[in-house]
C-alpha cells in the first residue's frame, strides 16, 4: 500500500511531463493537485514523503480533521478546496485553504472577500464553470461566466487566477476543456483547473495548468 501510492505518484508525474512535451507545453507548467479526499493521514503521508506538496480536498470539515496534523510535519503544503462551498463555511475555508477552485455565485464570492480581508490571508481563487450546464452540478453557467468573472475580479477585487470545470461524466471531455479555455482566454485568465484521473492528459492538451488527480494516485475510493 505505502509504496504503491508513491509509485503511482511517480507514474502520474511522468505522464504529466510526457503530455507537456507532446503538446508543446513548457516543462513544469502543469501543477499536479493530488486529491486526497476520503483518504486519511496514513494514506496521505507516503505521498507527502515522496515529495508531493499540493493537495486537493472537497469538504471543509474533512480537511479540518486531517490537515492541521499533517501540516505540522509538512508546513509547506499547499491545500486546494475543489468541492462546493457554503457561505457559512467561508471562515473555516479561508483559515485552512490556500486556493479555492469553486467560486460560483455572488454570495460566496462576497463571503470569501470579507473573510480574506478579516483574516489578512492571501488566498487565490478559481471560478467554477458548469460547462455541461448540468442542473445538479455546481458552477456558473457558461453564458454568465464573463459577467461573473468581471464581478469577482473588477468589482470585488478578488484575486481570480483562473477557471475550473468538471465535464459531464457521460460526455467526451475535450469540448468542455476547449470551452473553458476559450472563456479563460477572452477574459485574460491564465489558470485552467481541469482534468482528473481519466482525462488529465487530454486536459493538458487544452491548456490545463492544474490537474486534479485522485484515484490514479491513492486508489479507488470506497
Ligand atoms: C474527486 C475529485 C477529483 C479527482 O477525481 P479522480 O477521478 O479520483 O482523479 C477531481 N476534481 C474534483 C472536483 C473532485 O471532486
Amino acid at each position: 500500500m505505502k509504496s504503491s501510492a508513491a509509485d503511482s505518484l511517480d507514474r502520474i508525474r511522468r505522464q504529466i511531463a510526457g503530455a507537456e512535451a507532446e503538446t508543446g507545453r513548457e516543462p513544469g507548467s502543469v501543477t499536479l493537485v493530488a486529491v486526497s479526499k476520503t483518504f486519511d493521514g496514513e494514506d496521505i503521508r507516503p505521498v507527502l514523503e515522496a515529495g508531493q506538496r499540493v493537495f486537493g480536498e472537497n469538504r471543509v470539515q474533512e480537511a479540518q480533521r486531517k490537515w492541521p496534523e499533517l501540516r505540522q510535519d509538512f508546513p509547506d503544503v499547499e491545500l486546494h478546496l475543489i468541492g462546493p462551498l457554503q457561505s457559512n463555511k467561508a471562515k473555516e475555508a479561508v483559515e485552512l485553504f490556500d486556493i479555492i477552485h469553486t467560486v460560483d455565485r455572488e454570495k460566496i464570492a462576497r463571503a470569501l472577500k470579507a473573510e480574506t480581508e478579516k483574516q489578512g490571508r492571501n488566498l487565490r481563487f478559481f471560478i467554477q464553470v458548469n460547462t455541461g450546464e448540468e442542473p445538479q452540478k455546481a458552477g456558473i453557467a457558461p453564458q454568465e461566466a464573463d459577467a461573473f468573472i468581471s464581478f469577482c475580479r473588477d468589482e470585488l477585487g478578488l484575486p481570480v487566477e483562473g477557471l475550473m470545470a468538471i465535464p459531464p461524466l457521460d460526455e467526451a471531455p475535450g469540448p468542455h476543456f476547449a470551452l473553458l479555455q476559450k472563456i479563460a482566454g477572452r477574459n485574460g485568465l491564465k489558470g485552467l483547473s481541469m482534468g482528473m484521473s481519466g482525462d488529465f492528459e487530454t486536459a493538458i492538451g487544452f491548456g490545463a495548468t492544474h490537474v486534479r488527480v485522485g484515484s490514479a494516485i491513492f486508489g479507488s475510493r470506497t
